[in-house]
């Protein structure tokens, strides 16, 4: 059964991590190793059942693997799940456990921060393994990816704007931006830079108000934003907000945003073509946060991380050409970039009975 699962998905490799002394129940999922080690965070969530984590962390493990290939970066698709509750079952030592099963893997799976994970619980995992990005600065960390992932949304959408209406110039267009946390803020920063009409929306009214005041933003309601009447829709708050029920009553012509998951399913996604939109696929947008956690694999650097997040106007430009070469929705058209990109880099290494790259440990303490 688990095995068919296994064959269905792509999966390589998956590590049932088991300590009871540390209360430490996880899953370790390496979904493909072809471009390099096996690069995603940790989800610590209580989950209902072990066989929904099992779910989780092989849909998410092989969602890494499209995103960073898609990304450019030389690495593979991997993901792990701790299962628990993260505001009662945190410990020093569950996290140290975890560490080990991640140290011995020996780098084929490098692991991050994702939901109900910090960067104080990723100092326990760097204690007992280097195969850890997002940890401190002070270790060769990359800090808080938000601002970097906005950034590259930016580039996401320029490419977007150039495909969808021959001209690219930010400030030309109006923005429906949903969620103003961490990248939604910044990125309503740098469309206001870029002198564009913005409407938002955030259950924070406190993130509301900033963005009004210091952005001259519109604030408009939480179920509202759907019906505004922007060239754009940019979700940078939750996933599946592009359904059956929001759908019929977008006016916008373009969907590029942070958040993941945008649309609720492929037909969904099948729908928003025959609409007329264009939907800049989510994985590729929002993939400044993985690549800035990547670059610490060989030494941070924040110029270097700048100029990585400018090439996600040239992905998508690459996917818009491979969906009008195919004639796929653009959000399929995405999966073969990263599967062609698979392919043909796994040619180049096979052949010469080359053994895998493996992430020799990362540079402490830089
Ligand atoms: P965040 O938690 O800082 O911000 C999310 C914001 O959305 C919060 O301000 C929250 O109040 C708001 N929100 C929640 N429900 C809402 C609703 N129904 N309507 C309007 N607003 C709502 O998270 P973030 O780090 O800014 O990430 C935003 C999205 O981008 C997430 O989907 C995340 O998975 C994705 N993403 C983030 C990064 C990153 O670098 N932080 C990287 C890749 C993808």
């Amino acid at each position: 059964m688990i095995f068919e699962t296994l064959d269905t998905f792509g999966h390589e490799q998956v590590v049932f991590c088991h300590n009871k002394d540390a209360g430490l129940k996880a899953i370790i999922a390496i979904h493909n190793t072809v471009l390099g080690p096996a690069l995603g965070g940790t989800r610590m969530w209580p989950y209902a059942s072990e066989a929904e984590a099992l779910n989780d962390v092989l849909r998410l493990s092989r969602g890494m693997t499209f995103k960073n290939a898609v990304a450019g970066l030389n690495i593979g698709g991997g993901k792990a799940v701790i299962i628990g509750d993260p505001a009662k079952d945190k410990s020093e030592a569950l996290f140290r456990a975890f560490g080990q099963f991640v140290d011995s893997l020996g780098g084929r799976y490098i692991t991050a921060e994702d939901v109900g994970i910090d960067v104080n619980d990723m100092e326990y995992v760097y204690r007992e393994t280097q195969y850890v990005t997002g940890v401190h600065q002070i270790h060769g960390g990359s800090g808080d990816p938000s601002p970097f992932t906005a950034y590259g949304a930016l580039q996401g959408l320029m490419a977007t704007l150039n495909k969808k209406f021959g001209n690219e110039d930010v400030g030309k267009y109006s923005y429906a931006v949903q969620g103003l946390g961490h990248v939604g803020m910044e990125y309503v920063k740098l469309l206001k830079e870029r002198g564009a009409k913005i409407f938002v929306t955030d259950i924070n009214k406190t993130l509301v108000d900033k963005a009004v005041s210091e952005y001259g933003a519109e604030a408009v309601g939480l179920d509202e934003i759907y019906d505004v009447a922007a060239d754009v829709y940019s979700p940078c708050a939750l996933g599946g907000t592009v359904n059956e029920k929001t759908l019929p009553r977008f006016k916008f012509k373009v969907i590029c945003g942070a958040a993941n998951n945008q649309l609720s399913t492929d037909a969904i996604g099948d729908e928003v073509v025959k609409r007329g939109i264009l939907y800049a696929p989510d994985y590729a947008v929002n993939a400044g946060g993985v690549m800035n956690v990547a670059l610490e694999l060989d030494g941070y650097n924040r110029e270097r991380a700048m100029r990585m997040m400018r090439t996600i106007y040239h992905n998508l430009t690459r996917i818009y050409e491979i969906s009008d070469r195919d004639g796929i929705p653009t959000y399929r058209a995405a999966d073969r970039l990263a599967e062609e990109r698979i392919s043909a880099i796994g040619k180049l290494k096979l052949p010469m009975g080359r053994s895998q790259p493996r992430f020799q440990g990362r540079i402490r303490g830089q």
